[in-house]
């Protein structure tokens, strides 16, 4: 797997409040210092980094234009559709640079030690999200209208234990893979 969490708690924004969440509106927003990490400088939406959810068309963020471009393009189409059954899917994380997806790994085994971590995050070497290739969507409601029609896209959930985790690994219209239990299964 390739994230921890729909919006991965990440240290650095804990307690994160109304005072943050106005600076993070500001042209820098995103560029947190961080504690506790071997990745040296604040990521910043350069590296994908998203304080708060994306449309699937906002190519301006990095974390959708750097997307494969089939994988945008089939996400697009399912968010057009989806808005037909009143659902709105939104990006929480998409392509992450190789030092974000790092930092993520670093922050799950301080979390939870290497074997936990493991299961929850992939290193940059091993994330579909380093190549482009992976999205997680939301909020859950949006999770669960591509559990159900996400295959004629050709998007399927990868991982039993990441419902939001998206990638294209089938053709538009045939069945889904088989889930892999996590993380540590590929
Ligand atoms: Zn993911």
């Amino acid at each position: 797997m390739t994230c921890p969490s729909p919006r991965p708690k990440l240290p650095w924004r804990a307690g994160v409040g109304v005072a943050a969440t106005a600076l993070m509106a500001l042209p820098a927003y995103g560029a947190f210092a961080q504690t506790g990490s071997s990745s040296a400088g604040a990521l910043t939406v350069d590296d994908g980094y998203l304080s708060e959810p994306v449309s699937p068309f906002d190519t301006e963020s990095p974390a959708v234009a750097n997307l494969d471009p089939a994988l945008r393009a089939a996400i697009q189409q399912a968010a057009t559709d989806a808005r037909r059954d009143g659902v709105r899917i939104m990006i929480n994380s998409g392509w992450r640079s190789g030092r974000y997806q790092q930092h993520l790994l670093d922050d799950a085994i301080a979390s939870y030690g290497p074997s936990e971590a493991d299961r929850r995050v992939n290193g940059p070497d091993r994330s579909t999200h380093v190549t482009g290739k992976a999205v997680d969507a939301g909020p859950p409601v949006a999770d669960r209208w591509l559990q159900r029609h996400g295959a004629a896209y050709g998007l399927c959930q990868v991982y039993a234990n990441e419902i939001w985790h998206y990638e294209l690994t089938t053709r538009p219209g045939r069945s889904c893979p088989p889930q892999l239990p996590d993380a540590s299964a590929d």
